[in-house]
């Protein structure tokens, strides 16, 4: 099937090579012309297990194509994805220009009947917005041209996003037509062999799927560093009371680590724009509200232990960071726990010493005219002369350090954990003060 997908990022890249993948023929449009002409020429835009070869492969086959030519892209596709960005506006709620601006343009362009699949995140009744927007430049054009709007949110996890899309556990199809309901059949066929995973439902319940499996998420991780917090000043250890709550199959052990908080580019900003959808309709939604605040105080957490250790006198300490991205496997840094951590610091007086296997380039493109940031090689280059070691992001290779390598980089044998890599007692015995997430403070 022949199928246009507009954005070019996490979602949009991975969609259409997974769709390129299995015989599609995909052509993928973005306005970022840098971004286009580099993925012409090989050069994937972010670090995603398993994209580069199947963007390259099916480059190379004919099958994937880049351009920032919207008409042409326009009259490729019988189907035509949505993947732009839908970042917070000023109010929190989500901004809709760039989804709105990709469905005049594809009404400006078309001259054949489309279905057009929003895969953004996009707040309830965005489909009847876009579907206007359709409307009203077809008519501005004079012409009379069939199309279908259709919800198809996307669930993607970053780090896991390639091997989510060939193996999807759901795809949410929001649709009244009978015709949608038979193509998006076929387009996704090839996921859908090993059981059905296809819920068709109205519209507006699919985009509310979306928030609503985001905001669960994100509820599970903040009540689960709200228990940390209790379990630090109850002197209870919150990695016991998760094994013992996990157990119950109610409960289950996914999605209950306590840390430092919730980042990246969906949870915060799917949470605010729930928060304010839930406004606009004269809701007062106790628990999201309650959720972003949780998250937005423990995103403090490790700057006030750092603080609590030091005796609230940072200036001139130097830190040694691993982890940059907001999760492992990625090198995503938006709303990542450790942007706070090193503005707070920076904000102090203190100078950051960082490693993270993959983040150091997006790092460099945010942070990289700061004088009081060093990004170093390795990790181990990171601990050199630092005060202390910090960690944000529970990449695999830092679970297994050589302490006693860390113990003499460091000027002093302090650790901040704030992914609860390491066992509090073994770490006293390696002669450690050891700070971690809800497991009593440093012994
Ligand atoms: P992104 O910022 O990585 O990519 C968006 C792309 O759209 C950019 O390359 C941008 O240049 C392009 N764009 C903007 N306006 C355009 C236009 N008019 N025509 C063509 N291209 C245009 O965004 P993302 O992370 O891929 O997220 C896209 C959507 O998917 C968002 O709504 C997001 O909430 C949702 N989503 C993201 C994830 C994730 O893990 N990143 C997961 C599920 C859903």
């Amino acid at each position: 099937m022949k199928v246009t997908v507009f954005g070019i990022g996490y979602v949009g890249l991975v969609q259409a090579a997974v769709l390129a993948e299995v015989g599609h023929d995909v052509c993928c449009v973005d306005v970022d012309a840098q971004k286009v002409e580099n993925l012409k020429q090989g050069i994937i835009p972010i670090y995603e297990p398993g994209l580069t070869p199947i963007v390259k492969s099916n480059y190379e086959e004919g099958r994937l194509q880049f351009t920032t030519d919207a008409k042409m892209a326009v009259e490729f596709g019988e189907i035509q994805f949505i993947a732009v960005g839908t970042p917070p506006d000023e109010d929190g709620s989500a901004d809709l220009k760039y989804v709105l601006a990709v469905a005049e343009t594809i009404a400006t362009h078309m001259q054949d009947p489309k279905i057009i699949i929003d895969k953004s995140t996009v707040p309830v009744g965005t489909g009847d917005k876009v579907s206007a927007k359709v409307a009203e430049t077809l008519a501005n054009r004079g012409a009379e041209i069939d199309y279908q709007v259709v919800s198809n949110p996307e669930f993607l996890k970053e780090g896991a996003a390639v091997s989510d899309c060939m193996r999807p556990d759901r795809i949410v199809i929001g649709t009244d037509s009978d015709h949608v309901k038979d193509v998006i059949t076929e387009l996704y066929a090839p996921f859908n062999r090993n059981h059905d995973r296809i819920i068709f439902m109205d519209i507006r319940s699919a985009e509310l799927t979306k928030y609503a499996a985001n905001c669960m998420l994100a509820t599970k991780i903040s009540f689960m560093n709200e228990m940390a917090n209790i379990a630090e000043m109850v002197g209870a250890d919150i990695e016991q009371v998760r094994n013992g709550i996990g157990s119950d199959e109610r409960i289950g052990y996914h999605f209950i680590y306590p840390g430092c908080g919730y980042g990246g580019s969906c949870f915060p900003k799917d949470v605010q724009a729930l928060v304010k959808t839930s406004e606009q309709i004269g809701y007062d939604s106790k628990i999201l509200k309650a959720v972003e605040a949780v998250n937005d105080k423990q995103k403090s957490k490790l700057p006030e232990l750092i603080k609590r250790h030091f005796g609230d006198d940072v200036a001139g300490k130097t830190v040694a960071l691993w982890g940059l991205s907001f999760k492992p496997k990625t090198d995503d840094m938006r709303e990542a726990s450790s942007r706070v951590l090193m503005e707070t610091l920076w904000a102090a007086g203190a100078k950051v010493q960082a490693f993270d296997p993959e983040a150091m380039e997006e790092t460099q493109r945010i942070y990289g005219s700061r004088t009081d940031l060093a990004l170093m090689g390795t990790k181990e280059a990171a601990l050199n002369g630092a005060d202390a070691l910090v960690i944000c992001t529970e990449w695999q290779s830092f679970r297994a350090p050589d302490f006693d390598l860390i113990k003499s980089e460091l000027n002093e044998a302090v650790i901040f954990d704030g992914r609860n890599l390491y066992d509090p007692q073994r770490m006293a015995d390696r002669g450690f003060d050891y700070y971690a997430i809800g497991r009593g403070l440093s012994i």
